[in-house]
């Protein structure tokens, strides 16, 4: 029996003229993300839905309907078997395809459409016949039109018959690409990579900048980061990757800067160097992982101080979330289980024993003023290493 996902495009919908660009993106994102994993297929539109069929018998169709279900801009899918245009068959492809679903459940009920209006059946009688022969075949089952288990949907168009059950949920969002780009700071933690997927599902392009300090830091921290990355690609496609090699600045801040300020001098000095990064790649702001009071470099007043660096627009997501709300975000993308994986991180080597909560900007100032920051930056950038992950 032939298989096909047909795909809804949700806030698409309501996006009037710049719908067929929307749609373009999103047929684009579901075709990469198919080729890379699981194979060819053909991407048919038609009114609010696409229709994505394989090319081939033998790809692997379970991993192609995971594959969709992480593409931002699809509120929801199904996945559907293929009838003839003849009542014999629709009611035996029925009865074949959701069968075991329904077998599994107490109540249905059946729900026709018909674009082709050629077809010689109404869409009331096709529901009765549907119906009837699922009753007949299935003695435990009950018809609820009002709150069945399952909704079998026959949709009759141009040239086939799609059958299929309950829609699935798709990622939701926009299409990736779909609203410009931006870059992440990424670290080995369970926020960025979350706070990364939230903007993603906003139509977002991902460039993702990593700050590591070997020796201090590991390889294998930076392999846990780009593995983390390489999770949020899944979602967001391909994410640019940019290591930053830090160690000279950190050091320079660790002999130079008082020790309660290390933190935010550190975090300001990542924010200059990545809106430089950042403005290369084309992206429009920064995303951080930051929530308001998770961390002393993250009340409202240090906050102020590494956002008064940047140029761009900084976006932080997270930053009403509780850990718990992060967490499940985390989980549910699996992303969990490798950023709890235990390794360091260069803003926990250096970390001072009492952090400042309430730095001044003056203050702030004054200490980063006895260094001249600007050539070692220059030398971080001309030494940052990119890699395409996806
Ligand atoms: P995370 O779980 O994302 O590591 P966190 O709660 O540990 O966040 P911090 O370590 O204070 O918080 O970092 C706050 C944010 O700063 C991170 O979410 C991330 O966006 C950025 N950041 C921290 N360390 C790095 C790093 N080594 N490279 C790039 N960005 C970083
Ligand atoms: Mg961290």
């Amino acid at each position: 029996m032939k298989e096909v996902i047909l795909v809804k495009n949700g806030e698409l919908a309501l996006k009037g003229l710049n719908r067929s660009t929307f749609e373009d993106i999103l047929v684009k994102n579901m075709k990469r993300r198919l080729i890379h994993s699981v194979g060819k297929f053909t991407f048919t539109k038609s009114q609010s839905t696409i229709i994505v069929e394989p090319n081939e018998e033998d790809l692997d169709f379970e991993k192609a309907v995971e594959v969709i279900s992480k593409v931002f801009g699809i509120a929801g899918f199904s996945r559907a078997a293929l009838a003839e245009k003849d009542l014999e068959d629709i009611k035996n492809v029925a009865l074949s395809y959701l069968g075991d679903d329904l077998r599994s459940v107490k109540t249905f009920k059946v729900n026709a459409k018909r674009s082709d209006k050629k077809f010689p059946l109404t869409s009331p009688e096709l529901c009765r016949e549907v119906g009837a022969h699922l009753l007949r075949n299935i003695p435990s089952l009950k018809v609820d039109v009002h709150n069945p288990d399952i909704i079998v949907t026959v949709e009759v168009r141009d040239k086939h018959v799609f059958i299929h059950g309950n829609q699935i949920k798709g990622a939701g969002g926009m299409p990736v690409g779909s609203a410009g780009r931006v870059a992440l700071l990424v670290s080995g933690g369970i926020d960025s990579p979350v706070a990364g997927w939230m903007m993603a599902k906003r139509g977002l392009q991902l460039t993702a900048i990593h700050f590591a300090a070997p020796p201090y830091t590991s390889k294998r921290a930076e392999m846990k980061v780009r593995d983390l990355v390489s999770i949020v690609s899944k979602y967001s496609g391909r994410v640019n990757f940019a290591v930053v090699n830090f160690t000279e600045i950190q050091e320079t801040i660790r002999e130079k800067c008082p020790e309660e300020l290390f933190t935010i001098i550190m975090r300001r000095l990542m924010m200059k160097i990545a809106v430089r990064l950042a403005e290369r790649d084309g992206c429009g702001a920064l995303v951080t992982g930051e929530s308001l009071g998770q961390v002393a470099s993250q009340t409202l007043g240090a906050l102020a101080c590494t956002n008064a660096v940047s140029t761009i627009p900084v976006f932080r997501p997270l930053i009403g979330m509780d850990k718990d709300e992060i967490i499940t975000i985390s989980r549910k993308i699996g992303a969990f289980e490798t950023s709890v994986l235990p390794y360091e991180d260069c803003c926990t080597v250096f970390t001072p024993k009492h952090p400042r909560t309430r730095p001044t900007l003056e203050l702030i100032e004054k200490a980063e003023g006895a260094v001249d920051w600007d050539e070692m930056i220059e030398r971080a950038i001309a030494e940052t290493k990119y890699e395409a992950v996806d």
